[in-house]
Parts: C-alpha cells; sequence; structure tokens
C-alpha cells in the first residue's frame, strides 16, 4: 500500500516526503564533507563530468581547482524498505497523531569517563522533549521494547551501495549505540551499525576513498521548535539509512559537488526513497591552519560551491582576525552562508548495542547482492540514447522515478520510443482532453497488459490510445479491448459499405469520405490497408 502511494504521487510529478530535516549529530569520521541535498530532481544535471557510462570526452588533464581545501562528505540516504529494527512502515504521517509522550534526557558520561562536549552543549538547554506516535509506530520508537533483528532486506540494499563503492565488506560487525542528546531519538542514542570500508570513487581530479558505509536508524522529526521545548514525531525514527562518508581527500569545491553527484548516482540506482529530505548531506571542510567544520542542511547541490567558497573565506579571515578557533557544526544556509549549530561532537559517543547479536555478513548473502547489483543511472541513460530514446525523454523518466517500470516494459516491446509514448505522453494527453487525472486508471499494469497484447499482435499500436481513451472513460480493461477489436471489425463493414454505395472515387476520395465520417477513431493507415484489400 505504501509503495502504491508514493508511486502514484511521483508520477504526477510531485515530490514525496516533504518532512522537515532535524538536524542529527553525525558519526565523528576522520574529516569529510556532507552535503544536505534537499531535492531529487538534481539528477537531471548529472551531465557534469562524472565518471559514467555515457560521459563524454573525459579531457586527459586534471581540471584547475579553484580553491585548494582539505574536504570530505558525508551522506545520508533512507532506504526503500520497512524500519531497521523493527518492522513499522517507513510511512511518513502528516495528520493528527494518536498519542503524544513527554520525555527528557539527562547527561551521564560515557566509557571513557567524560562528559561529550556536545552532551553537554544540548543538556545546558533543559529542554523537554514531546513525542508524536501512530498506529504505524511501535514500541521499538519509544524505546520500551528491545530492536527486532536488522532488516535483511536493508542490509541487502546496504551491501549493494557498498559494492558499487568498491567497498569492504565486514564479515562481523558490532552494533552501536550513538549518543544523541538533542531529543531526536528517545533512547538517547542512534542504532548504527559499520558494514564496510575502504572503497573509492573516481572523480577528475583524482581518486576519492570511501571510509566508511554504515547502516543506521533515521531520527524523529522535528515539528515544532521552541526554546525548552521540542516537538518530534516518531514516524521517522527508525528509517534505515546509509551512510557513507569519504576521506579527507577532495581538495576543491568543485571536487566535492562532483562527488556527491556520482555517489547520488549510485544511491537511486539502488531501492532508496525519494523526494526531500530523503538524502541528507554534511560537508566537512578545513584550510591549512584551521581546524575542522563542519556543515550541514545544503538545500540543494548546486549550493555546493558556492557555500563551500565562503566557508574558506570565513575560515581565512578568522586566521586572519587570529579568532579562537575551534571544531563546530554549522547549519547551511540559503544564501551560501552558515550559522553556528554546536560544537563538534566528541569521541566519547559510541557504546555496544548490548540488546543485540553481533551482524554477521556471510558470503552469500554478498554474493546474491553482486548477483542483482543494479546499473548506474548514467550507464542506463547511455543504453537508452543508444536505443533511440532521446536524452530529455531519458531525463522525464529518471525525474518521475520510472526507469524501473520503463525497463521491464522494454522487455514486453522493446521500441524504447513507442514505450516512451504509452507510458508517459498518451497518458498526459488524455489527461489534458478528459480534464482529469488518469495515473489511478492507466497504471503501469495496464500499460503492461497492453503491451501484452502488442506482443502477441492481439492489439494494433495505432489502437492503443483508444483503447487508453475507452478506460479513462469508464470501460474496463477487457471491455476496452473488446470493442476495439470489434469497432475495427465495424469499420471494415462500414467502408465496404461505402465503397459499394459510391463506386468509382479515388482511393483519396474514399479516404477523405472514411476519415471524416470516423473522426479520431481510425487512422489513415488503417483505413490504407482496408481500402487496399476491398479495392484490388
Ligand atoms: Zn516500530
Amino acid at each position: 500500500m505504501v509503495s502504491d502511494k508514493s508511486k502514484e504521487i511521483i508520477k504526477s510529478g510531485i515530490e514525496i516526503q516533504r518532512s522537515q530535516k532535524t538536524p542529527s549529530i553525525s558519526m565523528p569520521i576522520k574529516s569529510g564533507i556532507e552535503i544536505q541535498q534537499k531535492s531529487s530532481n538534481e539528477f537531471s544535471s548529472i551531465s557534469t563530468p562524472i565518471k559514467s557510462g555515457i560521459e563524454i570526452q573525459r579531457s586527459q588533464k586534471t581540471p584547475s581547482i579553484s580553491i585548494p581545501i582539505k574536504s570530505g562528505i558525508e551522506i545520508h540516504q533512507q532506504l526503500d524498505t520497512h524500519k531497521l529494527f523493527c518492522n513499522c512502515p517507513s510511512v511518513l504521517r502528516n495528520d493528527e497523531s494518536d498519542f503524544e509522550i513527554k520525555r527528557r534526557l539527562h547527561a551521564v558520561a560515557g566509557e571513557s569517563g567524560e562528559i561529550d562536549v556536545a552532551v553537554k552543549h544540548e543538556v545546558l538547554l533543559d529542554k523537554e522533549f514531546i513525542y508524536q506516535g501512530y498506529d504505524t509506530t511501535c514500541l521499538v520508537e519509544l524505546d520500551e521494547e528491545p530492536p527486532h533483528l536488522i532488516n535483511q532486506e536493508a542490509l541487502g540494499i546496504g551491501l549493494q551501495i557498498a559494492l558499487l563503492l568498491n567497498c569492504e565488506i565486514l564479515p562481523i560487525s558490532q552494533i552501536m549505540r550513538k549518543t544523541v542528546v538533542d531529543g531526536s531519538n528517545t533512547g538517547g542514542f542512534q542504532r548504527t551499525v559499520l558494514i564496510a570500508r575502504d572503497g573509492y570513487v573516481e572523480t577528475n581530479f583524482g581518486k576519492v576513498r570511501i571510509d566508511n558505509v554504515s547502516l543506521e536508524e533515521d531520527s524523529a522529526r522535528v515539528v515544532d521548535r521552541k526554546k525548552e521545548r521540542v516537538v518530534y514525531r516518531l514516524d521517522r525514527l527508525g528509517i534505515p539509512l546509509i551512510e557513507i562518508g569519504t576521506a579527507p581527500d577532495i581538495n576543491s569545491p568543485e571536487q566535492a559537488k562532483e562527488v556527491a553527484l556520482y555517489i547520488g548516482d549510485i544511491l537511486r540506482s539502488c531501492n532508496v526513497r525519494r523526494g526531500i529530505g530523503t538524502i541528507r548531506q554534511d560537508v566537512n571542510i578545513s584550510i591549512e591552519g584551521h581546524p575542522r567544520i563542519e556543515i550541514k542542511g545544503f538545500q540543494d547541490v548546486k549550493m555546493f560551491i558556492p557555500t563551500i567558497k565562503k566557508e574558506v573565506e570565513r575560515q581565512k579571515d578568522n586566521i586572519k582576525k587570529k579568532k579562537d578557533l575551534r571544531s563546530e557544526v554549522r547549519n547551511a544556509l540559503p544564501d551560501g552562508s552558515s550559522e553556528f549549530l554546536r560544537p563538534m561532537p566528541g569521541v566519547a559517543r559510541m557504546y555496544p548495542e548490548t540488546d543485540l547479536p553481533l551482524l554477521k555478513i556471510s558470503r552469500e548473502m554478498i554474493n546474491q547482492a553482486k548477483k542483482e547489483l543494479p546499473k548506474l543511472r548514467s550507464e542506463i541513460q547511455g543504453d537508452l540514447i543508444k536505443k533511440g530514446l532521446r536524452e530529455d525523454e531519458v531525463k522525464i523518466l529518471l525525474k518521475r522515478g520510472e526507469i524501473d517500470d520503463f525497463l521491464s516494459l522494454l522487455k514486453l516491446v522493446d521500441e524504447p520510443r513507442f514505450v516512451f509514448k504509452i507510458l508517459i505522453e498518451l497518458p498526459k494527453e488524455i489527461s489534458r482532453h478528459e480534464g482529469k487525472d488518469v495515473l489511478e486508471i492507466l497504471t503501469v499494469d495496464v500499460i503492461e497488459s497492453i503491451l501484452n497484447l502488442i506482443r502477441t499482435g492481439e492489439l494494433k499500436k495505432e489502437d492503443v490510445k483508444h483503447v487508453m481513451e475507452e478506460m479513462v472513460r469508464g470501460k474496463s480493461f477487457d471491455d476496452a479491448v473488446k470493442v476495439e477489436k470489434l469497432e475495427s471489425e465495424e469499420i471494415e463493414i462500414e467502408i465496404a459499405k461505402l465503397v459499394k454505395e459510391k463506386p468509382g472515387l479515388s482511393v483519396g476520395g474514399y479516404m477523405g469520405l472514411i476519415m471524416q465520417k470516423f473522426k479520431g477513431k481510425v487512422t489513415g493507415k488503417e483505413v490504407n490497408e482496408i481500402l487496399g484489400k476491398l479495392m484490388k
């Protein structure tokens, strides 16, 4: 039910999951960038020079770097499965909650005996947290029931992403709890498990290593924030996230953008959630002589370069003015600047999750993930263009998230142009004519059935539009197809009558009369065929 709904909404071009982002503390990696991309449509602009199948001409020369920096990215992407440690669906709710609970969190020292600096910062604010729950959340989200075993489907997707990033997969891993005290997790921690490491991606500026790939629980989302009281919704808490952290190998704002787009391409090739708020990206930046700064909350990948450039200027200024330099987390603002969010979390934040066994990833699981490894979107794009689809048409499919449907339909009738027409163009045209939304009627299943009849020769391509129109006007698929067959027989009879009534006309003469009589119901080609038969 959930996937049907999102499919339908994606089809009509509206973006789903307009969740509010919750600033969440990210894992302290050595250094990295994180981008916060708020739009899923970024990839219409993927023709920038990224490593990919269709790539134009990669120049031998390394492109020039505008500003030398040391930077890494961290990306969090929601996976399209149920929650990571319980069976609740990953649906965001905008209706009234079924219940609310109130909690406060208290700081305690970690294993090292110290209270984390970020923890102190939050606790000083002495906040009260309200959590809104639904019938689609359970006791696990409330931290009133132990976590269930890790979601195997999410793990499988995580393995695919790790393989596409050329990572080494860990055969055994300890699920960890990461202290989170902004209230975005009911238990005061977020579960996370490292599944792979030591990968890389190639860029035009050189290789960028992938330090870590982890599976994590998403946090609860903020619905209302006041000084002493924050209201969270539990719907997002526990949605599986894949977290990817690069090494600090990125040397320029341009390279940071390229890496983000390329990893985004890998993610979208796998079974991930789409739409605003489903991918969050952070960037870690430092110039020589300045401690690492993490910038979160990028509204758009396009803001990458301007934001990084502005941050470099800020860091230069800090050094010049001999300010008290410290590592901190900042929030990206729409104009490319950023504001202070909190001190950089320290290392005293992780401890083992004792409610769960060690995570074992078997050889079979890895082999299975390899067997089902998807093609990258950029490769698919190249393949489809080779088969005759135009670039803008491919982009429409990518944007609407219908590449998978398209590819499976292509297995029935291997004509990309025609399949595009009946999947995208005709429904759009009919919707305009009939003045209503037709996607609920002309579903992918219906289109599949139509293509099946075309494949077996039971339906002609030129009749597809009429069948679709009949369905939109209320006929069932079977009736619409039946009528179509009957009508073509009727048309033949009508044409025969006409030829008998008005003998001696030219083909063109009959054609004119017939086309007028059957306005729109019949194509010139069809009439021509029938006339050819009758006038032999
Ligand atoms: Zn649950």
